[in-house]
């Protein structure tokens, strides 16, 4: 790494095969990325190009086949039992449909990775309600996923992925379920995730925020989109 670069991500030669009875699938077929923070960054491509699976690598959902990858200076190659804890501290993720928990309040679903973290919900309320009213939901803390609509359950979604500090958010489809007026807010949302001014007590810090989509105009918000093909950067 050159001096005073710093990749959040960084992949050599990544390779994904799935095996299906006698059939292979290279999911993936040599790709190498470097990320730095501070910048919104889309992945495009056709269906069954590849997108999700390298992700998932990026999260440490998935293991490569071959190759090797470094997320914010962590080799995921020497992970193994310490994945789960890799995932709650370094990447915060953000999903098409939300993945709220329905029962709980906005704040309490934006408060439970600390809960998940072993601290009390109580003790990571203050910043939760700090996120939500980042977010711009200040007036909606209390709601029920089921009284909020789909661009203010997504902002919720956001500040969750956000209260571990995580320097990488990863979205797979974040406004595939979204009219195209709130999705732009969403990206707009993220953009500023990424670039440092969302406006609070966190802000400044720059994020590296990397996103699945195969919406085209989705993709033009971002400051840099990376075609997949075939397993392929293209
Ligand atoms: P995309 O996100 O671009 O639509 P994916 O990364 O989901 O593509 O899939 C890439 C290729 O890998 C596809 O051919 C898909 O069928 C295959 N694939 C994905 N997941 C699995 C799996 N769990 N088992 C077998 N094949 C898979």
């Amino acid at each position: 790494m050159a001096v005073g670069e710093h990749n959040l991500v960084e992949a050599v030669d990544l390779v994904r095969e799935y095996r299906l009875g006698q059939e292979r699938v290279r999911a993936l077929d040599g790709v190498d990325l470097a990320l730095p923070g501070g910048q919104f960054v889309s992945i495009v491509g056709p269906s069954g190009a590849g997108k999700s699976t390298l992700l998932h690598l990026i999260g440490a959902l998935d293991a490569p086949t071959s190759g090797s990858i470094r997320v914010d200076g962590v080799d995921l190659g020497t992970l193994d039992d310490a994945a789960s804890e890799f995932r709650r501290h370094r990447v915060g993720f953000i999903f098409q449909f939300f993945n709220l928990v329905p029962t709980m309040s906005a704040w309490e679903n934006v408060a439970l990775p600390a809960l998940l973290d072993s601290k009390s919900l109580r003790r990571a309320k203050p910043r939760a309600v700090d996120l939500l009213e980042q977010v711009g939901l200040g007036d909606r803390i209390d709601h029920r996923p089921s009284e909020l609509s789909g661009g203010q359950m997504q902002r919720v979604a956001i500040a969750r992925s956000l209260i571990m500090e995580p320097a990488i958010l990863l979205a797979d489809e974040p406004t595939g379920n979204l009219d195209s007026t709130t999705g732009d807010a969403v990206l707009q949302l993220l953009s500023q995730v990424a670039h440092g001014d969302s406006g609070d007590s966190g802000a400044g810090t720059r994020r590296l925020v990397v996103m699945v989509t195969h919406d085209e105009h989705a993709a033009a918000i971002a400051d840099t989109t990376i075609t997949v093909r075939d397993g392929k950067i293209a």
